[in-house]
């Protein structure tokens, strides 16, 4: 016994001192063991042994302050140390060795590994080996996890967040200026709804080798959605199809407002000089339209003129989508004062019905409370009005969009920090955000 090499391992895993002891090169060894810092110095001074192994990660003192410690005794100059360590980064590495360890031993290792380095240093060999970590070249492509997005080709996109008119500046940044515009895709079928400011940026991006036909919904014909439809790229492609989709107009047919929004006082190029070929459809609230695997349908909301808001029907996903609707007009109390078989919500139940369905609603709260009693009619909700119409379709995700243009950024901070207070106030349960222009939804 007395003339075998005595070694300390020192290392928080049991696991690992049980397969070092156990191991049958370990019988040639006398072995002591540690699992925290100060144990390992009380081993040190005990048992004395030729070589130390220790963890770089010691509970409660770590190996270089043990070395620091262990340097200023001469006892221990002779001892051998392979640190060893998970933390496999070059200050470790060359920390460890400017404190005099003879080896940084990368875990996880095998046993047999361990003792080929401790018969190398009883022979008087060991010396560190250079600092090595796979990195760029190295790593074998095969090997590595390459997640799949789902939202590339199945999501919808936010373009114009804004309501009543497009604003820009600093204090604008983080949710946008552009108005109302949103993009829906589904594999190659592309749905527009809305073209707001926010149409002229998407239309730069749609590949119209791809998109021959693009349909656009109009939920009205109030500029904040249309005002952007001139700049929309693909209107000026031959080979390209725009089928517009509108409820029908209390005044004027959609395209006689579109033909009359492009006399050459207000824009050089009129609509029949397009050279897309542009058809005008009419939009129904009891005929949904089908496109490719979505399907598209309607509601009237409370807004001046024929105004409608949407669902989609994706196969995995059902989003409700409106942008104008004054809930409860003229409305200024407790949200929860308004029941089920209240008169002012008897206007809604048709809309609350449709929407039952969705796994989510985008649906605009234009207003804070004091400003509603200032804008009654105007065809927006105050946010506790809309958290109303939330509560009866039984939604419980919804995102706020359509934003009142003298609302900055931190205004919608606000508005969001409300909106949490008036659902936790109500009891509901809602998880609400504000929506922002480039803010993607998987489908
Ligand atoms: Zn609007
Ligand atoms: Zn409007």
């Amino acid at each position: 016994m007395g003339d075998k090499r005595k070694i300390l391992i020192a290392d928080p895993s049991t696991a690992l001192i049980d397969a070092v002891l156990t191991s049958k090169e370990g019988k040639n060894f006398e072995f002591a063991t540690a699992k925290t810092g100060p144990a390992a110095l009380k081993k040190i001074q005990e048992f004395e042994p030729d070589l130390l192994i220790i963890d770089l990660m010691m509970p409660h003192i770590h190996a270089l302050e043990i070395m620091k410690t262990i340097k200023l005794n001469s006892r221990y100059s002779e001892m051998g140390i392979i640190v060893t360590s998970y933390h496999v980064m070059i200050q470790n590495y060359h920390a460890v060795i400017d404190e005099g360890a003879d080896y940084f031993l990368v875990k996880p290792f095998e046993t047999y590994q361990l003792f080929e380095l401790v018969e190398t240093f009883f022979k008087g060999e060991l010396k560190p080996a250079p600092f090595t970590l796979k990195s760029g070249s190295e790593i074998v492509e095969t090997h590595c996890y390459h997640p799949i997005p789902s939202t590339l080709t199945s999501y919808i996109r936010f373009w114009g967040t804004r309501g009543s008119n497009p604003v820009a500046g600093a204090e604008y940044v983080r949710y946008g200026g552009n108005t109302s515009c949103l993009e829906v895709r589904h594999g190659d079928d592309l749905i527009i709804i809305d073209a707001g400011t926010g149409i002229r940026q998407l239309g730069d991006l749609i590949d119209l080798d791809d998109n021959q036909t693009i349909h656009l919904f109009v939920s009205h014909t109030h500029w904040d959605h249309i005002t952007g439809f001139p700049f929309f790229n693909p209107l000026y492609k031959k080979t390209c199809d725009v089928v517009v989709w509108a409820p029908v107009g209390f005044e004027k047919s959609t395209k006689e407002l579109f033909t009359s929004m492009l006399a050459y006082a207000y824009f050089p190029v009129r609509l029949d000089e397009m050279k897309a070929k542009v058809t005008f459809k009419e939009l129904r609230d009891d005929r949904p339209v089908s496109i490719g695997d979505l399907i598209i349908d309607c509601h009237f909301t409370n807004h001046p003129g024929p105004t409608v808001g949407f669902k989609i029907k994706a196969p995995n996903k059902t989003i409700g989508y409106i942008t104008d609707n004054e809930v409860l007009l003229g409305y200024h109390g407790h949200p929860n004062e308004i029941h089920r078989k209240h008169p002012l919500l008897e206007p809604h139940l048709g809309l609350i019905d449709f929407l039952k369905d969705c796994d989510l609603v985008v649906h605009e709260a234009q207003y804070f409370p004091e400003e509603y009693y200032r804008k009654t009619g105007w065809g927006h909700s105050s946010i506790p009005n809309a958290t109303v119409l939330l509560k009866y379709t039984g939604v419980n995700e919804w995102l706020v969009t359509h934003h009142d243009p003298n609302h900055n950024d931190s205004d919608l901070q606000i508005k969001l920090q409300l909106h949490n207070d008036i659902i936790q106030e109500c009891g509901l349960n809602i998880k609400v955000d504000i929506a922002y222009d480039g803010l993607m939804i998987p489908l």
